[in-house]
C-alpha cells in the first residue's frame, strides 16, 4: 500500500526513536553476540584499574603496539602505548597529518565504584576477624552487603617489593562478605533509616576469618591467625596495610541476561565497557589521517584527580613525548595541538529504567538498545560544571555516525532538578579540546552488577572506530 502524504512527511521530519535490534540482519546479530562474548571475557580478566591496564597492555602487545619508552622516532602508522604507574594507559596510532593539525582522542576510565580497605583495617570483635573499609566512588552502600566479594590489589613493601594479591576469582578461592541484619532484628534499628543509610560507611565491615591462633595465653587470637596466614602466603605484616591498595569487588562473573540473552550483566561496566570498546576501536585505526589516541584513565569515580587521573599532567608528558619523537615539538606546540583536536569522553549514562520512570525525562533519556548516547552537556541543576560541547562539534560527530551507519540517541542524566553527574569531558575541554560525551546507557549504574545492551556495546565500538578513521 502506498504511504499517505502525512506518513511520508513524518518519516522525513521526525527523529524516529527505535531499537537497534529492529533492523539487524542475522549476520549482524551474530557479530553483536560474538563481540559481547569477547567483552565479557575482558570483564572477567579485569575488575580493577590496574588489571584493566595490565590486560589491555597484553592485548596491545599482541597487536604490534610498542612501549613508547622503547621507541626513539615516530612515523605515520606507528602504534605505541605508555603506562602511567600501572594505573592508567595512553595509546596512540600516529596519523598521516601532523599532530599540530589536531589529534583524535577517545578517553574512558578503568576504575569503578568498589570497597577499599582503610589503612589500618584488621580488627577482631566477637571472635570474628573483620576489615574496616572506605568505599570508593558513589555507591548505594546497602547494595554491597551480603554479596560475595573478591579482593584485588597490591601491597607495596618498604624494600621495594610489590606483592600482587587476588583472592576470590577462582572457584577454589574463598570470597569475602559484608553482613546485614536479618529482618527479624532490623525493626527499630535499621528499617526506619533512610535507604541511603540502610548500611552506613562504618558498617561496611568485611568478614575475614574466625579461627583463633592456638596459643590461649594471648589476646586477639583470630586477628593473629589471619595475620599469620597473610604472612605465610604474602610475606606481609600488619603495618604493610599502610602502603597497600586492596580493593573489594563483586566476585561474580559477567553473564548474558534475559531469555534472549540480549544484555550483559557484570560488575564495573561503568566504565570498562568504554575501555574495551575504545581499545578495540584503536586496534582498528589503520593508518589514520589524524593521530588516534585512546586513554584508559584512573580515578574518574573520585573526581579525575591524582597522578593517574585525567587531570594529571602525566597526559601532557605522554603528548609531549609523542610530539618530540615525531619531530614536531617546540614551545607552545602542545597548546596548538589541543586547540585543533577533538575528543570523545567515553563514559556511560543512566539508561531509561521502566521500573523507575519517575527519575527520568522519558523524551530525553537514553534507551537500552538504541546505540551510543550523545550527551551534549552533563552537570547538574542548570548545567552546573558542564563543559557542554559546541553544537558545531556535535554536528560533525553526527555526520561521522551517519556516514558509518552508527546508531545513536541523545541523553540527559535524569530529570532536570533531580539528576546530573560529571565526566572527564570537563578536564579535556579545559585543555582547549572540543569534547563530547559519548557512551552507552547502563541500568543499575554503580551497583555491584550493572546491565548493558549487547547492541549498544557493539555500536560503541563501531562509533569510536568511525571517529578514529574519519
Ligand atoms: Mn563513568
Ligand atoms: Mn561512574
Amino acid at each position: 500500500m502506498e504511504k499517505t502524504e502525512g506518513e511520508v512527511l513524518k518519516e522525513k521530519l521526525f527523529n524516529e526513536k527505535k531499537s537497534g535490534w529492529n533492523d539487524l540482519s542475522e549476520e549482524d546479530t551474530r557479530q553483536v553476540f560474538r563481540f559481547a562474548d569477547e567483552y565479557m571475557f575482558y570483564l572477567n580478566q579485569a575488575k580493577t584499574e590496574k588489571e584493566i591496564v595490565h590486560f589491555s597492555k597484553e592485548i596491545l602487545l599482541k597487536n604490534d603496539f610498542k612501549d613508547l619508552n622503547e621507541v626513539s622516532t615516530l612515523n605515520p602508522g606507528d602504534k605505541v602505548f605508555w603506562v602511567n604507574r600501572n594505573r592508567s594507559l595512553y595509546i596512540a596510532v600516529i596519523g598521516k597529518e601532523k599532530m599540530s593539525d589536531g589529534v583524535k582522542i577517545v578517553a574512558a576510565h578503568g576504575d569503578s565504584p568498589r570497597i577499599d580497605l582503610k589503612q589500618n583495617p584488621l580488627y577482631e570483635e566477637g571472635e570474628i576477624g573483620l576489615l574496616k573499609t572506605h568505599y570508593y566512588g558513589g555507591i548505594k552502600k546497602y547494595q554491597w552487603a551480603t554479596v560475595p566479594l573478591s579482593m584485588h590489589g597490591i601491597v607495596a613493601k618498604t624494600n621495594g617489593e610489590r606483592v600482587n594479591v587476588t583472592i576470590g576469582e577462582s572457584e577454589k578461592d574463598p570470597v569475602f562478605y559484608i553482613t546485614d541484619l536479618p529482618p527479624h532484628l532490623s525493626r527499630g534499628i535499621q528499617d526506619e533509616r533512610k535507604l541511603a543509610e540502610g548500611i552506613t560507611g562504618e558498617e561496611l565491615n568485611i568478614v575475614a576469618g574466625t579461627i583463633p591462633y592456638y596459643d590461649k595465653k594471648i589476646s586477639e587470637r583470630v586477628k593473629l591467625n589471619i595475620l599469620k596466614i597473610l604472612n605465610e602466603k604474602y610475606g606481609i605484616k600488619e603495618v604493610d596495610f599502610t602502603s597497600s591498595e586492596l580493593e573489594f569487588v563483586p566476585s561474580y562473573k559477567a553473564r548474558s541476561v534475559g531469555f534472549d540473552e540480549s544484555l550483559v550483566g557484570a560488575y564495573g561496566q561503568d566504565d570498562k565497557v568504554c575501555c574495551y570498546t575504545s581499545l578495540r576501536a584503536i586496534l582498528d585505526a589503520q593508518n589514520p589521517v589524524k593521530t588516534s589516541i585512546c586513554v584508559l584513565t584512573d580515578k574518574e569515580e573520585i573526581g579525575f584527580c591524582g597522578v593517574t587521573g585525567m587531570e594529571s599532567h602525566s597526559f601532557e608528558r605522554f603528548m609531549i613525548e609523542l610530539l618530540e619523537k615525531s619531530g614536531e615539538n617546540m614551545p607552545g606546540m602542545l597548546e596548538k595541538v589541543y586547540s585543533n583536536s577533538n575528543a570523545i569522553s567515553a563514559d556511560v549514562d543512566a539508561g531509561y529504567d521502566p521500573t523507575f520512570t519517575v527519575a527520568f525525562d522519558s523524551i530525553n533519556a537514553s534507551r537500552l538498545g538504541h546505540g551510543v548516547c550523545i550527551c551534549k552537556y552533563t552537570g547538574a541543576r542548570g548545567k552546573s560544571s558542564a563543559s557542554e560541547a559546541p553544537a558545531e562539534f556535535v554536528a560533525n560527530i553526527r555526520r561521522i555516525f551517519d556516514d558509518n551507519n552508527v546508531a545513536y540517541c541523545s541523553s540527559e542524566l535524569g530529570k532536570v532538578d533531580k539528576g546530573g553527574g560529571g565526566t572527564i569531558a570537563v578536564t579535556l575541554a579545559n585543555r582547549g579540546i572540543d569534547t563530547l560525551d559519548i557512551g552507552i546507557p547502563v541500568l543499575s549504574m554503580h551497583s555491584p552488577y550493572e546491565l548493558t545492551s549487547k547492541f549498544d556495546v557493539y555500536d560503541a565500538f563501531r562509533a569510536y572506530r568511525a571517529f578514529f578513521n574519519d
